[in-house]
């Protein structure tokens, strides 16, 4: 301890890591009252590691945690020593931002005050802050956290270990999305009037939308679903939709998936299932940007056991090695058929795993190949085919059998409303109709109606993630007076719609016939359709490259906005 304690400085009164630090414990149980050391103290200049991560690392007692952390799971060996013995010291040898998505969790495994959180620096005391066990909804991983709030503010949010999810790991999004909280916050429902907005009740805002929507009793009318809808909120809107014969889109789509059965769009193996997976094959997927904690797993198996990957679609992943196969969907045709030169590596599989993203559903024709890669991956009882459904909500759609897939909004749709979500390119303007959401938006000015929610940490919840595991989301802080959950607006508006409408009847065939809509796309001739994929060159990548900022929290977010054009641009940058 004592020599431990030599250099450390005595900055315990201002270290944000003062009342959970494993130095100050260790120092409290073992150490002497009274210190020997009456030499002058070394210093160590701070390094710049980007927006997140605050340095002071005078407080660094060379653990190497950081350096292990950043090599082994971070997948980029950004962090290093220099020197030795009384020399040594912790950086990243030549100055730069650490572009890993999951960096923050430096800040935790961190056992001293050496690297703190930027955003949380001075900002409270742990022990004076009200915790709350709750989960991330901003993706399908469903990772668990606990959020920590002073007042009516999240202040910060850290992991909780949980083995089948995400471990003891974060990425930066979950992480420090907590301004964009307080930032573009609806708080007042709106209605178009002229080229401006004027205030409206919520009396006015259902009488208007109702009146509005059933002068169209059709198939007509579209809600486009984004991140967040709870599982209540999606089945309040299966009731809403199903007496107007609405379409319910997710963002994200299902391809040619059929949503019937479950194993069809489920993550089958779990997540764990990478730890017991031969072959882990990606079609269209981006993890690092998609789903950052599924990569860390990744990651660590190939480190421990030298697992194979095939990437197809997807040229580089930060920290494990690939064969990749190129990113033209023909290429898994052949792999599909059996006739790629990599299908050896298949046969020689026990347990291979497929998990196939968004890259490779929103192409057309994928139903052509879906059905033959399903069986490529049972081997016995074990079923190695996922999808990674990217957004919270689209399990418990695809669960209840609500969604319908749009690679662009057709204009043959009358009145468009969008929930959480202004992700869908519209063609024209005047299709937007009305918008659901906690915050505002870019495109929120070219809606008519603005019905203002509050968000997940603002109401207690159930939420599916992308392997079917139920989990509970809890309320942290109290929400906008005016704003109310997802849920109790589709319920008012489905009992006055109820009590006012001579001309809706109540017609469940709305959703049948979305599953057979959505099962004409397997129908189609498999050769024809194959032949047509060699001609037409597709290519099979994800749309996505970074997981910061892409919901409609995170977009709010200056932290994550900043750091995501430092990350583009890998230049270093300076907070104040
Ligand atoms: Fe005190 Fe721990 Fe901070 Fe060192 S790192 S100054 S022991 S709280
Ligand atoms: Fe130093 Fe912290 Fe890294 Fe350990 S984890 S080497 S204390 S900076």
């Amino acid at each position: 301890m004592e020599f431990l304690l030599a250099n450390h400085p005595l900055d315990c009164p201002i270290c944000d890591q003062g009342g959970e630090c494993d130095l100050q414990d260790q120092a409290m149980l073992f150490g002497n009252d009274r210190g020997r050391f009456y030499e002058s103290k070394r210093s160590v200049s701070n390094k710049e590691c980007g927006p997140f991560i605050k340095t002071i690392m005078t407080r660094c007692i060379h653990c190497t945690r950081c350096v292990r952390f950043s090599t082994e799971l971070g997948g980029l060996p950004e962090l290093g020593t220099t020197g030795r013995g009384n020399q040594t010291e912790i950086g990243n040898y030549v100055s730069k931002v650490i572009k890993s998505e999951v960096s923050g969790n430096l800040i935790d495994l961190c056992p001293v005050g050496a690297l703190t959180s930027k955003p949380y620096a001075f900002q409270a005391r742990s022990w004076e802050l009200k915790k709350t066990e709750t989960i991330d909804t901003l993706d399908s991983m469903g990772s668990n956290i606990i959020a920590y709030s002073s007042g009516n503010k999240i202040l910060r949010i850290l992991p909780v270990l949980h083995e089948g999810v995400n471990e003891d790991w974060i990425n930066d999004r979950t992480r420090f999305n907590y301004d964009g909280f307080f930032i573009q916050r609806l708080t007042k429902g709106y209605y178009r009037k002229g080229d401006g907005f004027e205030k409206i009740d919520w009396e006015s805002l259902f009488i208007k939308f109702l009146i509005e929507n059933s002068l169209i009793l059709s198939e007509n009318n579209l809600f486009v679903v984004g991140q967040g809808l709870s599982s209540k909120g999606a089945l309040a809107l299966k009731d809403f939709c199903s007496r107007y014969n609405d379409t319910i889109l997710d963002e994200i789509g299902l391809g040619g998936l059929i949503p019937d059965f479950r194993s069809s769009f489920c993550f089958n193996t779990g997540y764990t299932g990478l730890a017991k997976t031969d072959l882990c094959v990606l079609a269209g997927i981006n993890l690092q940007a998609e789903m950052p904690l599924l990569l860390m797993r990744l990651r660590k198996e190939q480190r421990t056991r030298n697992l194979n990957v095939i990437c197809f679609g997807q040229q580089k992943l930060d920290g494990v090695v690939t064969y990749n196969v190129g990113n033209s969907f023909s290429e898994i045709v052949k792999f599909a058929e059996g006739k790629h030169p990599i299908c050896s590596l298949h046969h020689s599989s026990e347990k291979p795993m497929l998990i196939i993203g968004n890259g490779f559903l929103s192409l057309p024709f994928t139903s052509t190949i879906l059905s033959k890669l399903f069986r490529l991956f049972q081997k016995g009882i074990w079923n190695g085919f996922n999808v990674l459904l990217s957004g919270s909500s689209s399990y418990h759609m695809y669960e209840f059998g609500l969604t319908k897939f749009f690679k662009k909004v057709n204009t043959s749709f009358n009145k468009i409303s969008f929930l959480n979500t202004d992700g869908v390119n519209l063609k024209k303007k005047s299709d937007a109709y009305s918008f659901w959401s906690s915050h505002g938006s870019r495109s929120s000015s070219n809606f008519n109606l603005i019905l203002p929610l509050l968000s997940n940490y603002e109401k207690d919840g159930l939420f599916l993630n992308n392997e079917g595991r139920a989990q509970f989301s809890k309320f942290v802080i109290k929400g906008p007076e005016f704003a109310r959950t997802d849920e109790s607006v589709l319920k008012s508006l489905e009992s006055l719609s109820f009590k006012n409408s001579k001309a809706t009847s109540i017609d469940q065939r709305s959703l049948s016939h979305l599953i057979v809509n959505v099962g004409k796309y397997q129908t189609f001739s498999c050769t024809e359709q194959v032949s047509k994929i060699k001609t037409l060159n597709l290519i099979l990548s994800s749309e996505k490259h970074s997981v910061l900022a892409d919901d409609h929290i995170s977009k709010s977010s200056r932290l994550l906005a900043e750091a995501n054009k430092t990350m583009e641009a890998n230049r270093n940058l300076h907070f104040k």
